[in-house]
């Protein structure tokens, strides 16, 4: 690292799981940088229950995160196990071809499943005092002296050196800027959580209260995790974190129509609406499986379009770049989309300790997301088509 870049002005916009983590990376390399957030606060949104991190995501966690805080990560996601329980709606073993990048069966080590909150909150730990909430940016002029003036809504500006466009999917650095072009996949992902109340724990499943669990249906499918924490492990560092308890994480992913949905229906859906959408679809399903929506969370349950960027083509480099779902979104049929963020984060910051200059640490980032961002996007999608199949409704 040079002098030069301790004296940089960086702007990372969002406060995400991808944004977070790259301020982690510099910051344990003593590299400064202010992150402008949209939201009020970290929780004011729920985003997702569970994440599943894999093998280079927590790689790539481990590398910018400071020891304890990777410890904290570690510890605090739920149990996770080799290989995934296949079955039917009446709940028998089936034989289904998975996700490749799914195949925990043959990794030698599962994918750890933290809480999302959970995980951003540790993400959070010590930023506290760079991150501005309630900053959203509604545009950027490149001035002539290579700076670059950022505009809020709140109608203040900021002036950086080097501005990391982390606001998700609908980033407008990433669309206008690194051309990213998203289509609607037209489908659709609902999701929700299952605390483990006695009640929920004696009518679920015992088989679906261990690991991960996946039922293809007609055009759809359900996934299922049991995320149970090990709280013996609990000490004074969890008090920073809000408090978890054990729960079933449950999502289905498939083509609004298997749902009943029309494309327009899908944001003015209530919890309750989701609920009756849910007991329509699960007629004649096992009870043992049914009784994970019967208990679920009413607050917890959504629905989200499912949007894909398409491949990329390289852009003109300079400093102004973005990472994660702002520059490639992805399914999550794939279950990749934070950890292809993390491994941004991480080569990011290993590019900009290694190069004096920012727009070679940039554009040689920039190539090698575009290559495995690709990558990541074409095996989401082929999930996707494993997990929607073709729809005939009978
Ligand atoms: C149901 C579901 C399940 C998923 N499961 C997995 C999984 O198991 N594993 C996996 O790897 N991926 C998964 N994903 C994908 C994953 O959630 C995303 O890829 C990941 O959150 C991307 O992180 P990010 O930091 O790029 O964006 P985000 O996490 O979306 O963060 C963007 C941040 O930017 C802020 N922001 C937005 N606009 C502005 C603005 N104009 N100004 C300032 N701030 C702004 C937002 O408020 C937000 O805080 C899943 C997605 C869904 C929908």
């Amino acid at each position: 690292m040079t002098q030069k870049h301790t004296q940089k002005r960086i702007a990372i916009i969002g406060a995400g799981l991808g944004g977070l983590c790259l301020a982690q990376g510099l910051k344990k390399n003593g590299i400064d940088c202010t992150i402008f957030e949209k939201d009020p606060a970290l929780n004011t949104r729920t985003q997702g229950y569970r994440i599943r991190v894999n093998e280079p995501g927590r790689n790539a966690l481990q590398e910018c995160l400071p020891s304890h805080l990777y410890n904290l990560f570690m510890e605090t996601c739920a149990a996770s196990y080799p290989g995934m329980n296949v079955v039917t709606t009446t709940l028998e073993s089936s034989k289904n071809e998975l996700v490749e990048s799914w195949s925990d069966g043959i990794k030698e080590i599962p994918d750890l499943k933290p809480n999302r909150l959970t995980l951003r909150e540790i993400l959070l730990q010590g930023l506290q005092k760079q991150i501005s909430f309630g900053k959203e940016l509604a545009s950027w002029k490149e001035l002539e002296n290579n700076e670059i003036e950022l505009h809020f809504t709140d109608e203040t500006t900021y002036t950086a050196d080097l501005v990391i466009a982390a606001d998700g999917v609908h980033s407008k650095i990433g669309a206008q800027h690194c051309k990213d072009q998203k289509v609607n996949t037209g489908n659709i992902t609902i999701y929700g959580r299952t605390f483990y109340s006695p009640e929920a724990q004696k009518a679920v499943s015992s088989q679906l209260q261990k690991g991960t669990s996946v039922i293809v249906g007609n055009q759809f499918s359900l996934i299922t995790d049991a995320m149970v924490f090990d709280f013996s492990k609990k000490d004074s560092s969890w008090d920073l974190l809000s408090p978890i308890s054990n729960y079933f994480y449950w999502a289905f992913i498939g083509n609004p129509k298997a749902f009943d949905l029309l494309p327009a229906d899908f944001y003015t859906h209530s919890g309750e609406d989701i609920a009756h959408l849910i007991t329509q679809l699960t007629k004649g399903w096992h009870p043992q499986l049914t009784a994970l929506f019967e208990y679920a969370d009413r607050k917890s349950l959504s629905i989200t379009p499912i949007r894909s960027s398409l491949p990329k083509e390289p852009w003109k480099s300079g400093n102004i770049t973005a990472l994660g779902d702002a520059v490639h979104t992805m399914s999550p049929a794939g279950g990749v989309g934070a950890n292809t963020a993390f491994i941004d984060a991480a080569l990011l910051t290993a590019n900009i300790l290694s190069n004096n200059d920012i727009s070679v640490a940039v554009s040689d980032y920039e190539s090698k997301m575009r290559f495995y961002s690709n990558r990541a996007i074409e095996i989401s999608l082929q999930g996707g088509e494993i997990l929607h199949g073709t729809y005939e409704k009978k």
